[in-house]
């Protein structure tokens, strides 16, 4: 399992495949991709290998220099491309590997308001509560950075959004995550190989820590809220 971002200057789709390839090591059951373009909010996911899910883009591609991409291992919900990630709630899109502990008690807070499930999946918790964030008047980076604040257990995630092609909003706990600096650009990923041919300049999250992406900042924030700065390094993998 695995999860990649990209905010670059090309067109994404391929892009957040072969990044996604350099993860398949890991193993997985579904692969999926969200781009933002044009300020629309769209998606792609496919059972089975990666191929597949680059078949279906060759009928129907995904436009966009901005997206995000995942390699499921499924824990909650079968293998199947309802379960499939990423998850989508109204404006928002999440990639996540790993579990959310908590999500049976934040289902239950989403149900009392009357929002109701298509997925079997914890993640799709994660996308619906950031909505319902939104939907109070929150902007994405805080309805982002408000959510991670509430789950619990051990896992990685990015958040992309509609009407924002220039932000990824990522997370780590429990779970390594890797935020790759390139010129004018800036990447996402579950470890450095997976960013080793787009960039070998590379920031590793913390525990506990979230990231606001965008082309030209990192900024991390560390459990308590606090802006941190964490060392970038320049690894060397042979590709
Ligand atoms: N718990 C999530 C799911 O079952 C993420 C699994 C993963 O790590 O890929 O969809």
């Amino acid at each position: 399992c695995g999860i990649v971002g990209v905010l670059g200057n090309h067109e994404v789709a391929p892009i957040l495949v072969e990044a996604l390839k350099r993860l398949e090591y890991r193993g997985y059951d579904s692969a999926g991709i969200a781009t933002v373009n044009d300020s629309t909010l769209d998606r792609r996911r496919a059972v089975g290998k990666l191929v597949n899910l680059s078949d279906l883009l060759v009928h129907e591609p995904l436009r966009g220099k901005s997206g995000i991409g995942h390699t499921r291992w499924a824990t909650h919900g079968a293998p199947s491309i309802t379960n499939a990630h990423p998850h989508q709630a109204g404006p928002v899109a999440v990639v996540h590997n790993g579990i959310v502990e908590n999500f049976r008690e934040l289902r239950a807070e989403l149900a009392e308001k009357g929002i109701s499930f298509v997925t079997e999946t914890d993640t799709e918790t994660i996308a619906l509560v950031a909505q319902s964030h939104m939907q109070s008047g929150l902007q994405p980076i805080d309805a982002a950075l408000k959510t991670i604040a509430q789950l619990e257990g051990a896992f990685a995630l990015a958040f992309l959004f509609e009407g924002e092609e220039d932000l990824i909003v990522a997370a780590r706990k429990g779970s390594p995550l890797a935020i790759g600096h390139g010129e004018g650009e800036m990447f996402v990923g579950s470890d450095a190989i997976a960013l080793s041919p787009l960039t070998d300049r590379v920031t590793y999250l913390e525990e506990g820590d979230s990231a606001v992406v965008t082309r030209a900042s990192v900024t991390i924030r560390n459990e308590l809220g606090e802006v941190v700065q964490r060392e970038c390094k320049t690894i060397n993998i042979d590709q």
